[in-house]
């Protein structure tokens, strides 16, 4: 599948982390490395307290939690997690060594590659490539191990990267008084993919904003602040993240030959879905995909996978 101009861009996360920080510091923002946040709390007077793992508290006018997956943060300011069962590993190395490669991103599917997930290899350059995957079940470092072997037999490992990939979806409400949740911390990703750097990435600058404008209205003025960044990130994401989540239903609990003729259906559109096809607002192809004959035919066989899966 080919698009006219560039759609993604590969981002060195370490290096664009300290580009933020950087950025935030030189306008007056104090970072303290290595503290990490244990409890959020509301003293008397309306502030935000949060008290840290070494014992010590900071209040605060607002807290921006964006402590990502399984923070428990969002829970203790009163609001609902995403479902961290939902959570599966993922392990991506950056290899390097690898013989020439096009300029493609590849995915892999199937049981023996990522059960209930899918592999991917992103090139990095003309000989190296960034290669990962999450998985429901099994060993994420055999299942990578066993991939890399077979595609880039004698390709070195330069880096590893490994985390929880969220692909439950996002709470219902990311607001509480003096307290924004954003990111994977509230579920903030596309559930096909479990990718949250764009659109959490987004939904943390609105709540960013956000939260400075409640600190400078003062406290009952600014909570429409607040609130109005629920909204519009829902606005923004909402009904995109609603389609993949139907999609990450149908396709979760499919077996390798449903797989394999889901795609075949996928194939014969390849030219509409390049057109209409986008990486983050996925929401319009999902509905046009779904509405394929030849997919709907597909739907008694999707139907028994997921009922099959749910008791395996
Ligand atoms: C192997 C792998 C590959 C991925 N590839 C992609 C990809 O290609 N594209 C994409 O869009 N997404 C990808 N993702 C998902 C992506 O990494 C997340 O969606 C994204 O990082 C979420 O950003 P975040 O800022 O919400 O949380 P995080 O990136 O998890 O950042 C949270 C930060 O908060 C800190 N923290 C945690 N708890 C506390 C605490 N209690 N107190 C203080 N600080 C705390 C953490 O140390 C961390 O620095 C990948 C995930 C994995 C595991």
């Amino acid at each position: 599948m080919k698009k006219p101009s560039p759609i993604a861009l590969i981002v060195n996360r370490t290096k664009l982390d300290q580009f933020l920080a950087k950025q935030a510091i030189a306008k007056g923002a104090v970072l303290r490395a290595n503290a990490r946040a244990s409890k959020f709390g509301r003293g008397g007077d309306g502030t935000a307290t949060l008290t840290l793992q070494d014992g010590t508290t900071i209040s605060s006018k607002v807290v921006v939690d964006a402590s990502g997956a399984g923070s428990r943060l969002t829970e203790q300011a009163g609001l609902d997690t995403p479902d961290w069962t939902q959570l599966m590993p993922g392990l991506q190395y950056e290899i390097s060594g690898t013989a020439k490669q096009d300029a493609l991103v590849e995915l892999f599917f199937g049981s023996h590659r990522a059960p209930g997930f899918f592999a991917w290899s992103i090139p990095t350059g003309d000989h190296a490539a960034r290669v990962g995957l999450a998985s429901r079940r099994g060993n994420v470092k055999k299942l990578l191990d066993q991939l890399v072997g077979e595609k880039w037999p004698g390709a070195a490992i330069e880096g590893t990267k490994s985390g929880s990939v969220l692909v439950s979806g996002p709470i219902r409400k990311c607001w509480s008084y003096n307290f924004l949740v954003a990111g994977d911390a509230a579920g903030q990703v596309k559930q096909t993919t479990g990718g949250g750097i764009v659109i959490g990435g987004r939904c943390g600058q609105m709540a960013g904003k956000a939260a400075a404008s409640f600190a400078s209205a003062g406290s009952e003025g600014g909570v429409g602040f607040l609130r109005e960044y629920d909204k519009n990130w829902k606005e923004l994401f909402g009904s995109d993240l609603r389609r993949m989540s139907m999609a990450r239903k149908v396709f979760a609990g499919l077996t390798d030959e449903t797989l394999d003729r889901l795609f075949a259906v996928l194939k014969d559109n390849v030219s509409e879905i390049e057109e209409i096809g986008d990486m983050d607002f996925q929401g319009k192809v999902i509905g046009r995909m779904f509405r394929k004959k030849e997919l709907v035919k597909l739907l008694p066989r999707v139907a028994a996978d997921s009922i099959r899966s749910i008791f395996s």
